[in-house]
């Protein structure tokens, strides 16, 4: 597993599990295994309801709690200083921990400088041991990081060979703050699963589509959580560290970016509502 160093001096694995749309009956079983095959990062949500499914496997596991990182994100529904501060207490209290490793903001809304301040706090008090933010474009992200006291360690935006953010990462890698993707295989859109140029590089390194396109993203060091609900698919997706991609082959991919948005856009005023 690699690991790679936030701007506050916390490291993080590369690669970790996301449980959106995870049920949360179904939660404790996928990160008991997510675990088993080697993942130690999982990304959950105060929206995706798991986080008291993802806690107890944590806890279950064995595993020692500083060996795994958790990141969960507060909901645009808590935000304003003091709800925030509220639900960073009851994140805690579903995850059943005593800190969570990193908190983000779901999604620029509202007050969110308000709840940023209530990651600060809950930061400085150690709750928390790392904050940032999702879902932030350019805009968003320069005026808040410009603006807080403590600069954002992530930004988690939709980032795969499709919408490669590029020019945003620039702008991110400008202020120390780490490109995390969500979304690391698009969720299967654009065809990313039967795309020629992604399958021909398999062939050549005997690997996968979703493993090469994973693999492109953390060799342009960009941390990633890709998502399945089943064992040996979590297990290809975490097998990526035994091959490399040629500058030519990274070029290549580089040419499938659409350098826009699989989903939704951030900055249509309807999708923010
Ligand atoms: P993803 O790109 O990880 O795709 C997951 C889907 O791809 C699976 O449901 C499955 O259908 C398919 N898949 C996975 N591995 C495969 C494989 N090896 N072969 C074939 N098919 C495979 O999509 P995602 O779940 O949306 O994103 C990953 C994580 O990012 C989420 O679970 C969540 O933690 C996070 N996320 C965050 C936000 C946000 O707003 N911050 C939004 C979406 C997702």
């Amino acid at each position: 597993m690699k690991y790679v160093t936030l701007n506050n001096g916390v490291k993080i694995p590369q690669l970790g599990y996301g449980v959106y749309q995870v049920e949360p009956t179904e939660a404790g079983r996928c990160v008991n295994d997510a675990l088993g095959a080697g993942y130690r990062m999982v990304d959950t949500a105060q929206a995706y309801h798991n986080e008291e499914g993802v806690g107890a496997a944590v806890k279950k596991s064995g595993i020692a709690r500083s060996e795994i990182f958790l990141v969960s994100k507060i909901w645009i529904g808590n935000y304003g200083y003091e709800r925030a501060k509220a639900s960073i207490d009851e994140s805690l209290r579903q995850l059943q921990t005593e800190y969570i490793d990193l908190m983000l903001l779901h999604q620029p809304f509202c007050d969110y400088y308000g709840a940023y301040r209530a990651l600060e706090e809950a930061y400085r008090e150690g709750k928390l041991r790392a904050i940032g933010v999702s879902n932030f474009q350019p805009n968003h992200f320069i005026d808040l990081a410009s603006n807080v006291e403590i600069v954002p360690a992530v930004n988690q935006v939709e980032t795969h060979v499709f919408c490669q953010q590029i020019r945003s990462k620039e702008y991110m890698d400008e202020f120390g703050t780490h490109t995390m993707s969500w979304g690391p295989l698009a969720e299967g859109r654009n065809g990313l699963f039967v795309n020629p140029v992604l399958k021909e590089i398999g062939k050549v390194h005997g690997k996968s589509v979703a493993q090469v396109a994973l693999r492109y993203l953390t060799q342009r060091d960009v941390i990633i959580i890709p998502k399945s609900v089943h064992r040996n698919r979590m297990e290809e997706n975490f097998n990526i560290y035994d091959f490399e991609l040629t500058p030519d082959e990274m070029e290549r991919i580089k040419s499938l970016d659409l350098a826009k948005s699989a989903f939704f856009d951030h900055n249509d005023p309807e999708t923010m509502k």
